[in-house]
């Protein structure tokens, strides 16, 4: 062996050992740190105020509400400068009428166009204040400032959800979300990292591939979780891959959340997984929380936040119509009746889990996740699932809409996809969703993801909503990315 031949493998053996060593050095740091701003003494007592209140009767539930969104108007006049100059007698009695009444619905825009008038401290965060970033899609950040409390507030209600499944703390979880847990061009295991303050196998999503699943798979084992964290299309990508190798995980519960999840998802995870899915809804804004239980059904958390949902014109509706929330426990920026651009519904009756939360239908109509057919009819994407059944050769795929009534669906190919399945496909989709659709299917190496690395199954690029409010509105991303 020449010296120079040495030298590289002398380096090259150095080289991961080293990178892993400061990668390994600063996560014990960043997970150690978290683990002790989360667990105040106050944490578990937190926690179990909130379990014990999911079951008391609506009236007991709603006058603690009341109670909340009282202080949150309280803060909004006295924070926030749009509401200085309000007038209106706030009090328990009468606080959901002066909501409708005095504070206007507001969304994304009127943060980003005037400021001023919507953000504290004449909108420059103090030293001390915590900074929530959510990053849209379409390149237009935006910053929420947070008070302790409410950062608290957040990881105690989200910690509950993980109490419905059984799990308590200490019990073994894995995650699978976007942290970079190891340097992302690392070739050899470990491909994770082992929280061991919250007994919590930290696995990277970035190697969530072919050369590397396999070690991933058996860690997984190994460890044996009790649930795990993930977005929907990372749980989604290790089934798959689960699939190819005809093999299976046993993880009792999947917390999936930050993405919608298509039903194709859901099922092809909790059969590789030999797990259930619990969905959550949530956003950086933190105006609304809803929460899967063990069946099935999305309640809206009424200690976290106090959620209308209007029609196009801001008006109450039973029908679908906007998520329009108010946030509880940040006194440091109150947000007000703000509007999402996403859409459910009230869905009527009681849960047999007890709960009394109300609850809603599954999230959709995110202008950026729906799907128009040719007269501009929203399109289920469960529907969209039917046009892929029975065809061979399709390893990821990602439907488009690039223009009114045309669609690009994009497929990466394996072995078996040829042009007979291509026609298939877009025969499938004129058969079973929208004879009027143009249909384009385009080969590519992989699909693109957003900035946060996820992942969209269905994404409109059309720039604008051919059905409803004919606005385009950046989606927010990761409620939990940005908790310290
Ligand atoms: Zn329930």
């Amino acid at each position: 062996m020449g010296v120079r031949q040495l030298e590289t493998t002398l380096t090259e053996a150095a080289a991961p050992a080293r990178i892993s060593g400061s990668a390994a050095l600063r996560n014990e740091l960043k997970y150690g740190l978290r683990f002790l701003v989360r667990h105040t003494l106050h944490y578990e007592r937190r926690i179990r105020a909130l379990l014990a209140q999911e079951r008391w009767p609506r009236e007991r539930l709603d006058s603690a509400a009341d109670g909340l969104l009282l202080d949150t108007l309280q803060a909004a006049v006295r924070r926030i400068p749009r509401y200085h100059s309000l007038k209106a007698h706030l009090s328990v009695g009468n606080v959901r009428e002066a909501l409708a009444e005095h504070f206007p619905i507001i969304d994304r825009r009127d943060l980003m166009v005037r400021p001023a008038d919507h953000f504290p401290y004449e909108s420059a965060p103090r030293p001390w204040t915590i900074v929530g970033r959510t990053s849209g899609t379409s390149g237009s950040p935006l910053q929420m400032f947070r008070s302790l409390e409410s950062v608290l507030w957040e990881n105690a209600i989200v910690e509950r959800h993980f109490r419905w499944s059984g799990y308590r703390p200490g019990m073994r979880r894995a995650y699978l979300r976007g942290d970079l847990v190891v340097p992302i061009d690392r070739a050899s295991p470990p491909y994770w990292f082992h929280n061991r303050y919250n007994n919590q196998l930290i696995v990277s999503s970035r190697h969530l591939r072919d050369p590397c699943v396999d070690d991933i798979i058996e860690a997984l084992t190994r460890f044996a979780p009790f649930m795990m964290e993930a977005y929907p299309s990372t749980a989604y990508e290790l089934a798959l891959l689960l699939e190819q190798r005809n093999s299976f995980l046993r993880i009792p519960y999947v917390f999936t959340g930050s993405e919608p999840l298509y039903p194709h998802q859901r099922q092809l995870i909790e059969t590789r997984l030999a797990t259930r899915v619990m969905d959550h809804y949530g956003m950086a804004e933190r105006i609304a929380y809803a929460t899967e239980c063990e069946y099935g059904n999305l309640h809206l958390n009424t200690d976290y936040s106090y959620v209308e949902i209007v029609d196009d014109d801001g008006h109450p509706t039973d029908d679908e119509g906007y998520i329009v929330g108010t946030t509880f426990h940040n006194s440091v920026m109150p947000l007000v009746r703000y509007r999402m651009s996403d859409r459910t519904r009230w869905r009527p009756g009681s849960c047999a889990c007890g709960r009394t939360y109300p609850m809603i239908e599954p999230v959709s109509g995110k202008f950026e996740d729906t799907l128009f057919g040719s007269q501009g009819q929203r399109i289920s994407p469960s529907v969209v699932t039917f046009a892929f059944k029975a065809l061979r050769g399709i390893k990821y795929s990602q439907v488009a809409q690039i223009g009114e009534g045309l669609w690009e669906i994009r497929v990466v190919p394996e072995a078996g996809f040829n042009e007979a399945e291509r026609d298939r496909l877009i025969d499938n989709v004129r058969k079973l969703v929208d004879p009027g659709l143009r249909v384009v299917v385009r080969e590519v190496d992989e699909i693109a993801r957003t900035t946060a690395h996820k992942y969209r199954w269905i994404v409109n690029e059309s720039g604008h909503d051919s059905k409803s409010t004919g606005e385009f509105r950046p989606r927010t991303e990761d409620p939990k990315s940005a908790v310290p």
